[in-house]
């Protein structure tokens, strides 16, 4: 046979098995049921976007990266305590096989993690054979991370195996839209962070904080700091009053004169807390009040942090000396409102999501519809004017 024969042989069967592939690929998918209507709609794409359980965000390859760490477990009684009995080995054991630890990942760069085991954190790399291949996430270890790390007697470790997560923050990728990044992993709550002046309070950012921790299944808590600057006192309690209806935790601080500092510390205590806010209204100074040996440790961290190979820290968690993390990184205030869309806001706001079956249109946008039920309660106080205002200008800026 001729080399061009055999080459135009090899190019038909290979487009032979290209078709038979697409073919069993079509048939593999399933019909969607059919929607009943808007609201359920809604809800469905919605509960597609929520990534609140793990079974729910078990990236595909996890069943397998779990039974390997099961079988690590077993190798090594040492992980299979629980956590919280979990103390590190002191780096002095002898160390004939590797030893196996197991910590948390508090700051990511690329290729290179810190993990604090306890008493220490120390530099890691990852294992090879960990990928993020067919994830459906773009990084295979993000900050919060719990994870089996193998050190061999010296000052650097590796990570083995990434432990099944509670729950994940992730938003598009930047570069590759159809995957996701995950943000921070094993967080719990968002502390949203306002200050009353200096920037003025901005109650759309924080209904915007409130919907997207509710779509992530993390906790909102609110902390208005700078109250020291509060003159009318009237105007704060009106602007804070819509929150205290909704059972919202509110933290009152001044950074300045320390009021509610300690309510801040027993709030963020042994919880694993994501920090948002506009740049300027006091962030840095809470933590510093909260946590006094906290500015000392975080310039530690960078300064050693940016002797190693890798300078560029992604985003870091901040271990808190009473219990519990804080994570504060730019990056994760960009979280927004992924997923949702115009006609299910309202379901968004709890007050009014409770008229919203009571307006004259099924369909109704709450915006200047006739008969609607949610304007009208904004029009009898039933409803806060400047909670309506976010709803409106949210409204605005989502896809239909
Ligand atoms: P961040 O950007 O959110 O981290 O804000 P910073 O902590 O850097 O604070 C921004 C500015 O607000 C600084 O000049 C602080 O001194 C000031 N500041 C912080 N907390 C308070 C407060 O409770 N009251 C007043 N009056 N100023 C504050
Ligand atoms: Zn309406």
């Amino acid at each position: 046979m001729t080399d061009y024969n055999k080459a135009m042989k090899k190019h038909l069967r290979t487009q032979e098995l290209r078709k038979a592939c697409k073919k069993t690929k079509r048939r593999q998918k399933t019909k969607k049921p059919r929607r009943k209507n808007w609201i359920d709609a809604a809800y469905d794409e919605y509960d597609e976007l929520k990534f609140d359980t793990f079974e729910r965000i078990m990236p595909r390859g996890e069943r397998e990266r779990r039974r390997s760490v099961e079988q690590m477990t077993n190798a090594n009684a040492e992980i299979n305590r629980p956590e919280e009995e979990f103390t590190a080995k002191s780096p002095q054991e002898p160390s004939g096989d590797p030893d196996r630890l197991q910590g948390q990942v508090i700051e990511v760069s690329t290729g290179m993690c810190r993990v604090n085991l306890g008493e220490e954190s120390i530099l890691c790399s990852l294992r090879g054979s960990l990928t993020a291949a067919e994830t459906g996430f773009t990084n295979i270890v993000a900050v919060g991370d719990r994870v089996v790390v193998s050190k061999n007697g010296s000052s650097e470790g590796v990570i083995e195996a990434i432990l099944p997560r509670d729950k994940i923050l992730a938003r598009p990728d930047v570069f590759y839209n159809h995957l996701r990044q995950i943000v921070v992993a094993n967080a719990d709550q968002v502390l949203i962070v306002a200050s009353w002046r200096q920037p003025h309070l901005w109650a759309e950012l924080i209904d915007r904080y409130l919907i997207a921790s509710e779509i992530n299944d993390l906790t909102g808590l609110i902390c208005i700091n700078k109250i020291d600057l509060v003159e009318d006192q009237a105007e704060f309690k009106a602007a804070i009053h819509p929150y205290l209806q909704l059972g919202i935790q509110l933290i009152l601080t001044s950074a300045r004169d320390g009021t509610g500092i300690h309510q801040l510390r027993e709030v963020l205590r042994d919880h694993t807390t994501v920090l948002t806010g506009l740049s300027g209204v006091g962030k840095s100074s809470l933590l510093n009040a909260v946590h006094t040996g906290l500015q000392l440790r975080t310039k530690q961290v960078s300064s050693r942090w940016s002797q190693g190979r890798h300078t560029t820290s992604l985003s870091s968690l901040l271990p808190l000396d009473f219990g519990g993390y804080v994570i504060d990184t730019p990056g994760i205030r960009e979280f927004g409102l992924v997923g949702v869309h115009r006609s299910d806001l309202a379901y968004h706001f709890p007050e009014m999501a409770r008229l919203a079956n009571r307006c004259q249109f099924t369909d109704c946008t709450h915006l200047d519809e006739p008969a609607c039920a949610i304007r009208r309660a904004v029009a009898t106080n039933a409803i806060s004017e400047n909670r309506y205002h976010s709803y409106q200008k949210i409204y605005a800026t989502l896809p239909e």
